[in-house]
């Protein structure tokens, strides 16, 4: 696996594959790795020729400087999990090279920022915006690889991508889970034992509201219930639960046939902010 660490030397290398009309698949992250990660790279390693992951800890896209300063990094493992997975290239940009002016670009994704993660995180989709279009502009891929895990990101990445016409095909890929039904996060790093456990309790409050929502109650009941049941956790405080049309995101009052709904949640649990969400059909 080549480790580029400077644009001139992606730009270099993108040009050589590009010339050889290589497919290319790019899945950008924070790093510190975990098998989610991984399942974006492995499915980009199977359906291109040339697969590029970006590890960059983007400082414009917290909103909390104790968050950014606390976020996990573990390069020298991740880099031996790409390896061994048999990913092609690792890029390390710099902070200095990535933002050498303290970039004052904005984004405005409108009803996107003031909803969920919009609402609660100011700035964190803008931030969100600036460094993919940097590092989609750089790596120039033909597929890019995101988590539905962050299934507002998604929406704003492809509403981004096709709003600025990149030429570039955007594939949501599900989410993958501890075996307690956590979802796996490199935030997860930060929790203590009994926290994961504590955490555990998220899915299952998705998945109540789902349930909910399958024997026929109404959205608004079912979100009551499953709120219900994140206050009766000791140690999780839910920030927002809400049910959702998948793509849209816009709030769903009343269910319609075949809609894909999806109920998203944030809670904090000590000082760690987790995010979650599923997505299902009713019939
Ligand atoms: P991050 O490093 O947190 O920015 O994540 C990099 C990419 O991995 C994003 O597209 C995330 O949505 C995705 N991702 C993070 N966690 C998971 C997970 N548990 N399952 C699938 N994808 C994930």
């Amino acid at each position: 696996m080549k480790v580029l660490k400077s644009i001139n030397s992606i730009r270099s290398f993108i040009q050589k594959e590009k010339l050889k009309s290589r497919k290319i698949g790019f899945v950008p992250t924070m790093g510190a790795l975990h098998d989610g990660h991984l399942s974006l790279v492995k499915k980009s390693i199977k359906e291109n020729q040339i697969c590029i992951v970006s590890i960059f800890v983007n400082q414009a896209q917290f909103n909390k400087i104790e968050d950014f300063t606390n976020y996990p990094q573990t390069i020298s493992e991740d880099q031996k999990k790409l390896e061994t997975i048999g990913c092609d290239v690792l890029f390390l940009p710099s902070h200095d090279e990535i933002y050498p002016n303290n970039d004052s670009l904005k984004f405005n994704f409108g009803f996107l920022e003031t909803i969920m993660e919009g609402q609660y995180r100011p700035g964190h989709f803008s931030g969100v915006g600036l460094i993919v279009s940097k590092l989609l502009n750089l790596v120039q891929p033909n597929v890019a690889y995101f988590g539905e895990k962050d299934l507002q990101q998604l929406a704003v990445i492809k509403k981004l991508t096709k709003d600025l016409n990149f030429n570039v095909e955007i594939i949501g890929v599900p989410t993958v889970r501890e075996s307690s039904g956590l979802a796996m996060s490199s935030r997860n790093l930060r929790l203590s034992n009994k926290e994961k456990e504590i955490s555990a309790n998220i899915y299952k409050g998705l998945k109540l509201g789902e349930e909910c929502l399958r024997s026929t109650m109404k959205p608004l009941e079912a979100k009551e219930k499953s709120v219900a049941f994140f206050d009766k956790i000791n140690g999780l405080n839910l920030e927002y639960l809400e049910i959702v049309e998948s793509n849209s995101l816009l709030p769903i009052k009343v269910i319609k046939p075949n809609q894909s709904i999806s109920i998203c949640v944030a809670a904090i649990l000590g000082n760690v902010r987790l995010i979650d969400n599923i997505s299902f059909t009713l019939n």
